[in-house]
């Protein structure tokens, strides 16, 4: 169904009238995890001074150690639903077990599938059967054949609203988190008809990389760039030397709306 040999029109994909996939190149920004409100709003201000939309924001954080944040859980979705309805914007956030997708539907817009979760089969038919759209992480090691076949379950079940995110694979290369693999995304709009996002915040895992990594995504045709944004990075209870904070956000997005103007 993923196919673009099946279905050879672009899929566009509708966040509360926001189209991804349509040739307007687009950006989801926000901090790593949903710490506090006011954390939130800062960033959703910051947000609202670029006309961005989609907002991201973790509420489930899925750690690799058991000790570390684990997220904020559903008081983190109402925190989200607060401020986006308060600014207007739209929530985009991961959801980690089959069993909170019914109760996520209240507080958000769309249902992001995290790379550790790429292989939960039961998310994903759970997700194939909502009416919302789901951004689908690629696996931390998986292929890009294994990837489209996650996409193949969600749309299965009836939900053609997907969004592929290509974050990085798992390589012996240590300079950088993960190895962005950029030619994936041509593939992926090549093979299937679905939009094509790129976390550039966990790709690198590095600040200084998210630019000209950013700048990498839209040049091959990236339908939508993924970033974390923090207030204060350092004090950040996830990904602390990742985030940018709302200086280091504000040139990202001048400096990518000239790019963009360029290309
Ligand atoms: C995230 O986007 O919050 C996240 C945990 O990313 P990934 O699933 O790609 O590691
Ligand atoms: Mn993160």
């Amino acid at each position: 169904l993923v196919s673009r040999k099946a279905h050879p029109e672009n899929t566009v994909v509708n966040i509360n009238g926001e189209t991804v996939g349509d040739g307007v190149q687009r950006f989801v920004m926000g901090p790593c995890a949903v710490e506090s409100y006011e954390q939130v709003r800062e960033v959703a201000l910051a947000l609202k001074e670029h006309g961005l939309t989609l907002m991201r924001g973790g509420a489930y954080k899925p750690r690799t150690s058991p000790y570390d944040f684990q997220g904020l859980g559903v008081e983190g979705l109402k925190i989200l639903r607060q401020v986006a309805d308060e600014l207007e914007l739209s929530v985009i956030t991961e959801i980690v077990t089959p069993q909170d997708v019914e109760l996520a539907l209240d507080y958000v817009d769309v249902i992001q599938v995290g790379a550790r979760n790429m292989q939960n089969f039961e998310l994903l038919k759970t997700v194939g059967t909502v009416k919302k759209p789901v951004l689908l992480k690629r696996g931390l090691s998986a292929t890009i054949s294994e990837f489209i076949n996650a996409a193949e379950y969600i749309m299965a079940g009836g939900n053609d609203q997907i969004i592929l995110c290509e974050r990085g694979i798992r390589t012996y290369e240590r300079a950088t988190r993960n190895t962005l693999d950029i030619s994936a995304v041509p593939i992926l709009k090549k093979e299937t008809h679905l939009p094509v996002a790129v976390d550039v915040t966990h790709s690198t895992g590095r600040r200084d990389l998210l630019l000209p990594t950013a700048k990498a995504a839209l040049a091959i045709g990236a339908d939508l760039v993924m970033a974390e944004v923090h207030p204060d990075p350092a004090v950040a209870l996830s990904d602390s030397l990742q985030q940018m904070d709302i200086p280091q956000f504000h040139d990202f997005m001048n400096e990518l709306n000239a790019f963009k103007e360029r290309l």
